[in-house]
């Protein structure tokens, strides 16, 4: 039976919206009322929003090993509605670094304060083992942002790319990096290690980044991924995405797609952004599905490799495939395709 997973509360109906965005209160632009953008009902989610409780032999399993191995994953501390879905299959988003992250951005879930303590330097070996326990042909690293290193982290990333590398050679590995403060030279070294795809979140317009990521600046992360993308090997995917129902306009979604685009990202993914508890941004609006796909045609005519576009699209979610088509689509054949 489908459920709706309570991840906290749905935004306030009785919130005015921000910007030109609609809202069940704001004006809405042509196109949206075209799209029949959905307003914020009083009764709950939407259909589109329902997702299956957790359970079963596989998410046990991987419950388990990530218990057993003294391992974080972004899907258990962010509370992803996919978790079901993707530990199911196998699939887990790990998270490095521990689980205390330096910011405070106001849509995350992962708990923030002082980390404390240098990285854990078995980490890398751990993660390698969960990679081949659970057989995965593509896995995402992601860690908090830890601003109390002076690399941010980057060493561990670097070596948790090459343990994977050594234990699970035929496995492609995607990076989801923090900003690293715009330090050049951890990008550098995570880099030199040779992941597949290097993604970093964009997460909002610029707008509403200063609300949504305080301590992050829209143009430190489109620089970021320009570097990467001049900076990584020829192979290398780079990767980005953002949230909608923040409050942001139509056109500021087609904006951040050119700023991507410019920056020479090849896969895009947008996803519903759905409040973790009354505490953090509220929900503005809740785009419908047929709005998801029109942000994907934008996506594709901009010249995106691919775009994941949905109401339950994450960063993660389908990640292999949404690498195979980025290949798929340009006929290419890259190192994570060729690999699984
Ligand atoms: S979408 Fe990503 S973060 Fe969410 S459950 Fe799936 S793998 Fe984990």
């Amino acid at each position: 039976m489908d459920v709706v997973i309570p991840l906290g509360a749905i935004g306030d109906p009785a919130e005015p919206p921000e910007g030109a965005a609609a809202t069940s209160a704001g004006p809405r632009s042509a196109r949206e009322r075209a799209m029949g953008g959905a307003s914020l009902p009083a009764g709950g989610r939407p259909p589109w929003l329902r997702v299956r409780l957790p359970g079963g032999p596989e998410y046990a399993r991987v419950r388990g090993l990530m218990a057993a191995l003294d391992l974080h994953t972004v899907c258990a501390e962010a509370r992803c509605p996919n978790v079901g879905e993707c530990w199911s299959h196998g699939t887990a988003t790990f998270m490095i670094l521990g689980r205390v992250c330096t910011r405070a951005c106001g849509f995350c879930a992962v708990e923030t304060g002082r980390p404390g303590g240098a990285p854990d330097a078995d980490e890398p070996r751990r993660v390698a083992e969960a990679v081949a326990h659970l057989g995965l042909r593509h896995v995402v690293v992601t860690s908090v942002a830890r601003d109390d290193l002076s690399d941010g982290g980057a060493a561990a990333f670097a070596s948790t790319i090459e343990a994977i590398r050594e234990r699970c050679p035929d496995t492609a590995v995607e990076v989801l990096i923090p900003d690293f403060r715009g330090d050049g030279g951890a990008l550098r070294e995570v880099l030199a290690a040779g992941p597949d795809i290097c993604n970093h979140n964009v997460e909002t317009c610029r707008r509403l980044t200063p609300r949504v990521r305080a301590r992050a600046r829209y143009e430190r992360t489109v620089e970021l991924l320009g570097r990467a993308r001049a900076w990584g090997r020829p192979e290398l995917r780079t990767k980005s995405g953002f949230m909608v129902g923040l409050g942001e306009t139509w056109g500021e979604c087609l904006e951040i797609m050119d700023d991507l685009r410019g920056a020479g990202v090849d896969i895009l993914t947008i996803g519903q952004y759905l409040r973790p508890t009354p505490a953090h941004l509220p929900l503005r609006r809740y785009y419908t599905p047929q709005e998801f796909a029109a942000l994907k045609a934008e996506a594709l005519v901009r010249g995106f490799r691919h775009c994941e576009s949905g109401p339950l699209v994450r960063s993660s979610y389908h990640a292999h495939e949404q690498a195979a088509r980025a290949e798929r689509r340009y006929g290419g054949e890259a190192a994570d395709t060729r690999r699984a």
